[in-house]
């Protein structure tokens, strides 16, 4: 009884890709074999739902004993880049999965135009020489057949001829294409004789000038997968209805090969799960490709990009994004998930992960009237509360001080508990100071505040018989003048306006029957991006790596950019320290 029912509770937990896998591994389907793959198109880099696809690809073969591999979907030379190729496997690393081989479609295009020559050879597949237009007209709607293109039964000779033709060189791009011979009336839309071959003469990254006709996305990512021996082919849901037409090329292929295992058995099953889409944050990398094209954002690894590169600069780390992921979890419809469980994730993450620093934003002067000229104190700071392995850093503690301006009041209002004539407030790791009341503060001719004036209590360092003394002001951050580094602090807001920028787009794109840059450029926030360049920081926090992992103490995370000097650093804003989303 008990064990049944933590079976039970385990099945339970499990995702309906895993009990699908779990059942399938043991009715013994495909040898009791489980092979994924992960089939990115190198037209771009990686995005955030990328993630969610890796982390399963990769997540269950390695939690079932299987493998995962890398297939490049390299079937359109047009768009494809060996940047995009190298950014991949790179954010692939990062995200802490490693894949068993590397392979890419176009090893397959021999042995995909060997199947098609079989194909017409069969009278499966016929060249069609009509316009794209005339193609579409004849294909009918959901509730009216198509019709046959009056080139459906030429001659296999002829066929052959001109299939060879279209790879030649010489046939101009759209004027023919290679369909399959199905059904011009069949209920599925895509088995209304879909096109296997279109003729590009572009040269390709990995096979140069060899092709001039390319197999279509159909007629190649089932046959890849049974080529691999994947068993399981998991995608998101605008494949269901291609899931018959991969199921009969895979049938196709295993006759054109003489495979006479059984059909159910040792061969590819496409499973499909939902799309991430998430709050204020506009995927797919046709999308992403204009924002860099038209500048919009300076690169693929602009920090406010929702690509794996772009988080992995704003500071997000692969561990934060994982459990994000894992969170979320597969379901079959679509959603809409709260960018802010997102950066709730990120947030827990960096909490255990971020060495705590100090930096003032807006700093204003303060000078301790009374700390002698001259005399620099080293005081302890700890790396990081939530893990003691961290250890601690020296700070440097002297007359004059940045803090920020907002921790200043002239004329406090009641409930301010910060700096304030008469009013004393303990520097977080050092001392408690007064403000002096009847100075408190020297003014520039526009009256803006330029210095402060304060007395420090020389007792209240911590470990100091005085450091206890309970005082009713915050504990402030601030950086010593004498050793303080100027920094150049970037600070981020959603790039969209929107909620929901996917159906934005498609709602003005609708409207004002434009492009997709048009409709972007409508529906920008305006304030994604505001550059602080007078910012202090410690000197600690300015030698630190690229992309370390930091808390600026009272203000949120941030991470060392990647643009940073020695002795010119740049911060991003990973997130805040309190959540900013939440609807007002
Ligand atoms: P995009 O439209 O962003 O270019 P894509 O689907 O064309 O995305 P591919 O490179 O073809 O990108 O996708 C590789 C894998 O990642 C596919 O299996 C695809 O289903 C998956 N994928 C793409 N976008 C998402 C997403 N938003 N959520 C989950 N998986 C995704
Ligand atoms: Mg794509």
């Amino acid at each position: 009884m008990e064990i049944q029912n933590e079976e039970k509770v385990e099945k339970k937990s499990l995702n309906f890709i895993e009990q699908k896998i779990v059942a399938d591994l043991a009715e013994g389907k495909n040898g009791g074999r489980l092979q994924t793959r992960f089939p990115p198109e190198p037209n771009g880099y990686l995005h955030i739902g990328h993630a969610k696809a890796i982390a399963l690809d990769f997540g269950v073969a390695k939690k079932y004993g299987g493998t995962c591999n890398l297939r490049f979907d390299d079937t359109n030379p047009t768009k494809e880049e060996t940047e995009y190729i190298e950014s991949i496997e790179h954010d692939i690393k990062w995200l802490g999965y490693q894949w068993d081989n590397v392979y890419y479609a176009s090893d397959y295009f021999q042995e995909l135009w060997d199947f098609a020559v079989w194909l017409i050879k069969q009278g499966r597949a016929y060249i069609d020489e009509q316009s794209a237009e005339q193609i579409a007209v004849q294909k009918g709607t959901t509730t009216k057949a198509g019709t046959n293109s009056p080139f459906r039964d030429r001659p296999v000779e002829e066929n052959l001829r001109l299939f060879e033709f279209m790879n030649s060189g010489q046939a101009v791009p759209g004027s023919m294409v290679l369909r399959a011979k199905i059904d011009m009336a069949h209920t599925n839309m895509l088995f209304r004789d879909p096109l296997m071959y279109r003729v590009m003469n572009i040269p390709h990254l990995r096979t140069g000038d060899k092709w001039n006709a390319y197999p279509m996305y159909d007629f190649t990512h089932g046959q890849s997968d049974y080529l691999e021996g994947v068993t399981h082919s998991l995608c998101t849901l605008e494949f269901v209805e291609h899931r018959a037409l991969y199921d009969l090329f895979v049938d196709w292929m295993k006759e054109y090969k003489g495979d006479t295992t059984p059909m159910d058995d040792n061969r590819p099953r496409q499973t499909e799960f939902n799309k991430l889409n998430l709050s204020y944050i506009l995927l797919s990398k046709r999308n992403l490709l204009a924002l860099v094209n038209e500048g919009i954002v300076n690169a693929w690894d602009d920090p406010r990009m929702p690509t794996i590169s772009g988080f992995r600069r704003r500071g997000y780390s692969p561990e934060a994004i994982n459990k994000f992921i894992d969170k979320i979890g597969y379901t079959t419809y679509d959603a809409l998930n709260e960018m802010a469980l997102m950066e709730s994730a990120v947030r827990d993450d960096l909490n255990t992960r971020a060495i705590r620093v100090s930096a003032v934003l807006d700093p204003v002067k303060v000078v301790l009237t009374n700390y002698p000229e001259g005399r620099t104190e080293e005081l302890e700071a700890v790396n990081n509360p939530e893990n003691e392995a961290d250890g601690t850093h020296n700070v440097q503690f002297s007359r004059e001080i940045w803090i920020e301006r907002e921790d200043f009041q002239e004329e406090a209002e009641k409930k301010f508990m910060r700096l304030a004539p008469g009013k004393e407030v303990r520097l977080k790791n050092a001392y408690i100071i007064k403000c002096d009341e009847e100075h408190p503060c020297d003014k520039d001719a526009e009256g803006n505040i330029t210095t402060i004036y304060c007395t420090y209590d020389p007792e209240t360092r911590s470990g100091m018989p005085g450091a206890n003394r309970k005082i009713k002001g915050k504990t402030l951050h601030w950086v010593n003048c004498k050793d303080a580094v100027k920094a150049e602090v970037r600070l981020y807001g959603r790039l969209w306006k929107d909620e929901n920028p996917r159906d934005e787009m498609a709602a003005i794109r609708e409207a004002q029957q434009c492009d997709a840059v048009t409709a972007m450029k409508q529906m920008l926030n305006p304030e994604s991006l505001k550059v602080l360049t007078d910012c202090y920081v410690e000197p600690f926090a300015a030698q630190m790596p690229h992309l370390s992992y930091l808390q600026f103490q009272r203000i949120g995370y941030f991470n060392v950019d990647t643009d940073s000097k020695p002795g010119q650093p740049v911060f991003n804003k990973t997130v805040g320290l309190k959540d900013t989303w939440q609807k007002k």
